[in-house]
Order: structure tokens, then C-alpha cells, then sequence
């Protein structure tokens, strides 16, 4: 059986092969472990295993596992990447230490006033929508330096870089083209605002891709914890 410690040097492996066919250095691509679903006792087994940085989507799931490990588990850092209601805005700036997928002024706007003063910045990321779709979230590409513009002078948030879900099933030619405008647009911010240092795309079927074009965070589920059930209550 394979276990959560043999996927996760498993998944590190990949990124290291990643790296080094772009002549990258691994360290400068960062696992986030996505642990959405899955229970308490699974995210301790890869704590364990030396794993520190967690992604979860629902604001629930992930108050409830803040708050059950964040005493005795203190140097985890809590990653949310899901979408966020406004009025669920205040669990995302009072718990967690990175939002992934700001997309709109307002929730940058409540992130800021609810931010505790004694915590540090909240690091956040915006999200993009590369694909064009109009089904799916994230600003598009034109919209993203006006809304980093308003989030740089936002004192209790530090603007970290962009995110990015890249449409699934598609050609591998468009996979790699969206990709590369991902990266472009990224660089773009970058040369722009010297606090933006992290592309947060790659999940455990394109993480090869995405660390090809520049992805320094990884957010990977399944090829961890496995498959999700999301039958279950
Ligand atoms: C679920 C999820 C992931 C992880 O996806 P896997 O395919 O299980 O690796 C990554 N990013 C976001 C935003 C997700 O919702």
C-alpha cells in the first residue's frame, strides 16, 4: 500500500525532475499540499512526513481544521484557495495566512479592514482566468494591474502573485499556450511590484507544465491524499 508519506516524496520527485528539465531549481517550486475533504488525521500524517503548507477550499472545513490543529501544529500555514463569499470574508482574515483567489476589489477591500492588526499581512494572490471562459472565475488579464494597483496600497495584505486554474481537457497545444500567457502576465506584475514573487498554478495532472512555465507554488490534492469522495457528508 502505497502511503501519504510515499506519495508526497513522490510528488516532490516530480518537481524536482520538473525543475531540473527547465533548468530550475526545485527549492524555488513550493508543494502546497491541497487537503480539502480529506480528515485531520490524514493532514498530520503528512505533517509527519515534513509537509507544512495546506490548501482548503471551503471556509467551514477549513475553520474547523484551523482551529483543531493550529495549537498543537503552529508552524502549519493555512493556504485558502477556494471561492470566497464576501460575507464569509472575515474566517479567510482572521485564520489563514494566504488567500489564492481574491478576484475582486470588495473581497480585497473586507480582507484588509478584517485582518487582525496583531497578525502579519495576509499574503494574497489574484486569481486569473486564462481560459477566457466566462463560466469560470478570476479576473481576466486585462483586469489583473488595475486590481493589483488597489490591493498594493492595502496595508494588512501583501500582494504575492497571481493564481490560476488552467482549463482541463483541453489539446495540449492550448494547455501550453495558456500556460505561457499565464507566465507572460506574471512577469509582467512582477517587474512591476517587487513584493510579487509566487505563480500559483500546477495540480497533480499538469504540475510538469506548469512548473515549465515558471509555477513556483503546486497545488496538489489527489496525487497526495487520492482521489476525493465527495459523496460523503
Ligand atoms: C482541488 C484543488 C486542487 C488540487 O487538485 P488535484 O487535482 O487533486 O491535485 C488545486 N487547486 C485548487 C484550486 C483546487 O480546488
Amino acid at each position: 500500500m502505497t502511503t501519504i508519506t510515499d506519495r508526497l516524496a513522490i510528488a516532490h520527485s516530480r518537481i524536482a525532475q520538473a525543475a531540473q528539465n527547465s533548468s530550475r531549481r526545485a527549492e524555488d517550486v513550493q508543494l502546497l499540499a491541497v487537503s480539502k475533504t480529506k480528515p485531520n488525521s490524514q493532514i498530520i500524517e503528512a505533517y509527519h512526513a515534513g509537509q507544512r503548507c495546506f490548501g482548503e477550499n471551503y471556509v467551514q472545513e477549513g475553520e474547523s481544521k484551523i482551529n483543531t490543529l493550529s495549537q498543537e501544529f503552529a508552524d502549519i500555514e493555512w493556504h485558502f484557495i477556494g471561492p470566497l463569499q464576501s460575507n464569509k470574508t472575515k474566517v479567510v482574515a482572521t485564520l489563514f495566512d494566504w488567500m489564492h483567489t481574491v478576484e475582486r476589489e470588495k473581497i480585497a477591500q473586507r480582507l484588509n479592514e478584517q485582518r487582525p492588526e496583531s497578525m502579519s499581512p495576509l499574503n494574497v494572490c489574484i486569481q486569473v482566468n486564462i481560459s477566457q471562459e466566462a463560466s469560470k472565475s478570476g479576473v481576466t488579464a486585462s483586469q489583473v494591474l488595475a486590481l493589483a494597483d488597489k490591493i498594493a496600497l492595502m496595508p494588512n495584505l501583501t500582494l504575492r502573485g497571481l493564481m490560476a486554474i488552467p482549463s482541463a481537457d483541453v489539446d495540449e497545444q492550448t494547455a501550453t499556450e495558456e500556460m505561457a500567457a499565464l507566465q507572460a502576465l506574471y512577469n509582467q506584475l512582477a517587474q512591476r511590484f517587487a513584493s510579487i514573487d509566487t505563480l500559483s498554478v500546477g495540480m497533480s495532472n499538469d504540475l510538469e507544465l506548469a512548473v515549465a512555465h515558471g509555477s513556483t507554488m503546486v497545488r496538489i490534492g489527489s496525487a497526495i491524499f487520492g482521489e476525493r469522495d465527495y459523496s460523503k457528508p
